[in-house]
């Protein structure tokens, strides 16, 4: 099975809200422990004590684990701060649903065929959409900005409410989150 993360972006795909100010927002709710790693347009922290509180299991939690077992153990709980990046990108998942045409709801089939080019065109409506703009609802990622919650796998968890409204008061613009494949190193 393919590594999850639960992704937190605007809910606008177009917008980049400054990461200084999504840091800030992540900091006050104590999400971030200390950093481990750090590249252009990426930033990795371990977990810190706000993050079983703020990713909230929706039956009971399981066993979740905050050190790595080793240098290149990606399979514990920590998170990752993505961006910004030009323009919108796409994260997608194993399990991801064929997404609908944002102008007449067709759905796309064989959408990982298709993803090989950025703008696909629709079998319905014949019009050309940006991978990012069809309407993945919460089985792709999709932003500018994101905030990756590692190893929260598809449903299993959700981010609090209180995580939600206080990125969308940092950073003025309202956020949505979405499940999908861990994001690569570096
Ligand atoms: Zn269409």
């Amino acid at each position: 099975m393919m590594n999850g993360s639960l992704y937190l972006f605007p809910g606008d795909p177009l917008q980049a809200p400054d990461t200084r100010a999504v840091l800030a927002a992540l900091a006050e709710l104590r999400l971030p422990g200390t950093l481990l790693s750090e590249a252009p347009r990426k930033q990795v922290f371990s977990a810190g004590e706000g993050f079983a509180r703020h990713v909230v299991y929706a039956g009971c939690s399981p066993y979740l684990r905050f050190e790595p077992e080793g240098p290149h153990d990606r399979d514990f709980c920590h998170l990752a701060l993505l961006g910004p990046y030009e323009t919108p990108r796409l994260l997608t998942g194993e399990n991801t649903v064929r997404p609908r045409c944002p102008h007449c709801r067709g759905r796309l089939p064989d959408w990982q065929q298709a993803l090989h080019a950025a703008r696909l065109p629709c079998p319905a409506c014949g019009r050309e959409v940006d991978d990012w703009a069809w309407d993945w609802r919460q089985h792709a990622a999709r932003g500018r900005v994101f905030v990756e919650l590692r190893n929260v796998f598809p449903g299993e968890a959700s981010p609090s409410d209180q995580l939600l409204s206080r990125l969308q008061e940092q950073t003025g613009m309202a956020w949505s989150h979405a499940w999908a494949g861990m994001s690569p190193e570096p």
